[in-house]
């Protein structure tokens, strides 16, 4: 990765510090000759899909994770949405079952819920972990079948308390766990909170499959009955009691995830140095955060997003966007718009009191990390930020007499 020597930032004039652009984020994926050698011995064999490798990746990661049962999908959503089913769901999903989640969460959150004709219903979140805030969800339980808890950039939720209330109303609690595998909860692997928590292996997560999701739980009559509903519901006989998907990963995408598991440790502390080596380069520009996880908990740092806070800075969350894009840094502002202000849940739901949703929401901005990325780029980017910060007015000026990227 080159930066350039420049005498000012490229809004105003300079070169940009990274000609080539800094991408978001990029997969690694290790050892690749034994994925291929896997690979082939998959095609060689003809056993595509419901085969040995990916039952040796449920166990691997129910090894990895300290749970029972672990059901490969064909993507965290699906994951999600069979989860959802079983816990709110007849034969055919149940209508309007009010399932309580974060607004602040990936759209596939609510997503899932509504595609087996449940209704979201938007909780708030705490401010410094982005994640669902038990306080609000305490106000909230009335009536609700499911409570879902997003472990927002692999910050881990606030499960105990969670567990408190939930538990005492009889209410099942299920992550999106997404962002999460490989964070944990003081000692314990995210994983095992819950009924279920899902994990997503999509391309952008620290752990990739290419497309796939990962249902942890400790029950194993949830177990059995996910492995027969990511199967169209077929029990083995095709007699379907169970409107099922075809929601299977297959052994192709199992080859890599393996490969992905097995040093997603590695990753995951080359991550946290390059956290640490960013948050202390910023720690000097008021009004910037980033978002870290509690206290003896850590997270996979699946994303690095600060809060900005505009008042202090001078420049909102998209003026810093709009600066780094001309430096050639990309960004993207997870999760704004919060689910309850998208199209889809705005105009058919309710609207919420959500302030801490509707405070931070739009002071968001992730900006780019991936696990090999260099000490140095990553202080190069902390140092862009402090030096855009440094010049808000200038900045702020040339935004709005329209500079518009070249
Ligand atoms: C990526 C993501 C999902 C969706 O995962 P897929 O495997 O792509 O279905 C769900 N929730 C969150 C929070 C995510 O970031």
């Amino acid at each position: 990765m080159t930066t350039t020597e420049r005498s000012t930032l490229a809004l105003l004039g300079g070169t940009p510090l990274f000609p080539g652009g800094l991408p978001l984020t990029r997969v690694q994926v290790p050892d690749m000759p034994g994925v291929l050698r896997r690979v082939e011995a998959i095609l060689e064999s003809g056993q595509l899909t419901n085969g040995a490798v990916v039952r040796e990746l449920e166990e691997r990661a129910a090894e990895y994770l300290r749970v029972p049962h672990v059901v490969a999908t064909a993507s965290c959503t699906a994951g999600l949405m069979l989860v959802l089913r079983a816990l709110c769901g007849g034969p055919i999903p149940a209508p309007r079952a009010r399932v309580l989640m974060p607004s602040f969460s990936f759209s596939a959150t609510a997503h899932a819920a509504a595609w087996v004709g449940a209704e979201p219903v938007f909780a708030d979140i705490e401010a410094q972990r982005l994640t669902v805030d038990p306080v609000d969800v305490s106000h909230k339980l009335d009536d609700v079948a499911v409570l879902m808890g997003t472990h927002v950039y692999g910050n881990p939720c606030a499960v105990d308390e969670l567990a408190q209330l939930a538990d005492a109303r009889g209410i099942p609690v299920l992550y999106d766990a997404a962002h999460a595998l490989g964070s944990r909860h003081g000692d314990v692997p995210i994983g095992g909170f819950g009924v279920a928590e899902v994990f997503s292996l999509s391309p952008t997560k620290v752990a990739v499959a290419g497309e796939g999701g990962l249902v942890a739980t400790r029950d194993s009559g949830l177990a059995d009955e996910l492995r027969m509903t990511r199967n169209y519901g077929n029990p083995g006989n095709y007699d379907c009691a169970v409107a099922g998907l075809n929601a299977r990963m297959s052994e192709l995408h199992a080859a890599v995830a393996l490969a992905s598991l097995a040093d997603l440790e590695a990753r995951i502390a080359r991550r946290a140095e390059l956290v640490a080596a960013f948050v202390a380069e910023i720690a000097g520009v008021p009004g910037v955060r980033s978002v870290l996880p509690a206290d003896g908990d850590r997270s996979t740092f699946k994303d690095l997003t600060l809060v900005v806070d505009a008042d202090r800075c001078g420049l909102d969350a998209g003026d810093l966007a709009a600066a780094l894009s001309w430096e050639g840094v990309d960004t993207r502002h997870y999760f704004h718009p919060a689910m309850h202000r998208q199209q889809v849940y705005a105009r058919n739901l309710p609207a919420p009191d959500l302030p801490v949703t509707e405070a931070l929401a739009p002071a968001v901005i992730t900006v780019p990390l991936w696990s090999h990325m260099e000490t140095s780029v990553v202080v190069s980017l902390a140092r862009l930020i402090a030096e855009i910060m440094a010049s808000a007015a200038k900045v702020e000026q040339a935004l709005s007499a329209g500079s518009v990227r070249a």
